[in-house]
């Protein structure tokens, strides 16, 4: 893929082991980072980065495609460690990335906490207690759906709510690639919605309907990575099997 570059992160996190898949896009003089990991994982991305021949002292943008802590998580750190970044997000998440709203995700979980196995419990009180002590930062630029990326003339904004309200993900015009971010998962080469996590299935099922208006070669899910199948099919799959 031109000018796209997949990461693989290995994480810790809360006591789960797992792999995200944060994307770098090149763009003219813009160089373009698609979430952030939790906390701590800066090294991790700049030694990954390192491997493909790219140093992220380059970065200019950091792109959020939503306030979980698992994209939102060395948002803070990678502010500081590279000068020249701006931090763009959709509108409607922009208030939750900087903490001035309480996290969609946490307020969820809340109100479905009598709903949950014990493991599950002991396991949201300690994501409770990392999300509210994470540091927080400004965003520089809130996006519209279908608006580029400031400075970029390929990568786009695709508004795709439904994991969360603001969800959006990225489209790469010059290798036809949908950085999918939450909207999608990829598990044993299938996509789909993870409804677990989807607060609105039908704004999901929507998002997966505008994905489909696109030109797309190649679907990167942050959990799963890069699919490579018949992406135009796949989608129409996941609108025929999923309710
Ligand atoms: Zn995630």
């Amino acid at each position: 893929m031109k000018n796209l570059y997949v990461l693989e992160i290995n994480s810790n996190f809360n006591g789960r082991n797992m792999i995200i898949f944060p994307v770098l896009i090149c763009d003219g003089a813009e160089m373009v980072l698609v979430d952030t990991g939790i906390p701590g994982q800066t090294e991790l991305f700049k030694a990954e980065a390192e491997k493909k021949g790219i140093s992220l002292e380059n970065l200019t943008k950091i792109v959020i495609t939503h306030h979980d802590i698992d994209h939102i998580g060395s948002l803070a750190e990678m502010k500081r460690e590279f000068k020249n970044v701006k931090v763009v997000s959709s509108e409607i998440e922009g208030d939750y990335i900087t903490g001035e709203k309480e996290s969609a995700r946490l307020e969820h979980m809340r109100n479905n906490f009598d709903k949950f196995t014990e493991e599950r419990k002991q396991w949201f009180v300690k994501y409770q207690d990392i999300s509210k002590k994470l540091e927080r930062i400004e965003v520089d630029i809130l996006l519209k759906d279908n608006e580029m990326i400031p400075g970029c003339s390929k990568i786009r904004a695709i508004q795709t709510p439904g994991h969360l309200p603001g969800h959006m993900s990225v489209y790469a015009e010059e290798s036809r690639t949908l950085i999918a971010g939450d909207a999608l998962g990829l598990m044993d080469g299938k996509l789909f919605i993870n409804s677990q996590n989807t607060l609105d299935m039908s704004k999901a099922k929507d998002s997966v309907r505008k994905m489909l208006e696109l030109n797309i070669d190649n679907i990167v899910c942050y959990h799963g990575g890069l699919f490579r199948g018949d992406c135009k099919q796949a989608l129409q799959d996941i609108l025929n099997s999923q309710n």
